[in-house]
């Protein structure tokens, strides 16, 4: 899938989560941190494409980006298996509480808001014809459905005009079937300590 798809899919992934099981308690900072880390997390399992806009994100992102290409011979290895799925959820689990300072922010959710856009990275990749290599290092590759032929093919026809307008439509329903949750997490929301 493009980036385009796994950002919507990951923000969807993020809302319904965050309506249906809302946290204690919110702030601003969290809520925008919140929102970039997910879009980040859906980024993530691609950064072994040197063309991954994350990179460009990056001061020096490019030539980085050629040598992260150089390291992973192949797409989709590693990064799209659940040894990446463990390693990054102990990565950010250790290194998240390091940097953000837990009065202002907090850093379990942003912790959540990553792994829910990673997690739904890899679930939007298996509807794709490569599929996913889950075990790897062995090599098999599963997806759904478990026929690739009935899958999807990476920015094709199907994406941009049937997956990417679904995502938008499924938001557009949430909503407006979950007003009362969704007002209900927009007023969890408190200011910022001073
Ligand atoms: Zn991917």
């Amino acid at each position: 899938m493009t980036a385009r798809t796994h950002d919507g899919f990951a923000f969807a992934s993020l809302l319904t989560i965050a309506t249906l099981y809302p946290p204690a308690s919110l702030n601003l900072l969290t809520v925008g941190a919140s929102i970039i880390g997910n879009i980040i997390g859906a980024l993530i399992p691609d950064m072994d494409q040197a063309g991954n806009r994350l990179w460009d994100l990056l001061p020096g992102g490019d030539s980085l980006g050629k040598i992260f290409r150089q390291i992973f011979y192949k797409h989709r290895t590693i990064t799209h298996s659940l040894l990446g799925v463990f390693l990054i959820y102990k990565g950010l689990n250790w290194l998240l509480p390091k940097f953000l300072n837990a009065s202002f922010i907090d850093p379990q959710m942003i912790f959540i808001s990553i792994m829910i856009g990673y997690l739904s990275h890899l679930l939007a990749d298996a509807f794709t014809k490569e599929g996913l290599p889950l075990l790897f290092p062995i090599p098999i590759n599963f997806g759904l459905p478990p026929i690739a032929v009935l899958r999807i093919t990476t920015d094709s026809w199907v994406e941009t005009y049937i997956v990417q307008p679904g995502i938008g439509i499924y938001l557009i329903w949430f909503i407006t079937t979950h007003q009362s949750q969704v007002l209900s997490l927009i007023q969890l929301i408190r200011q910022l300590p001073t």
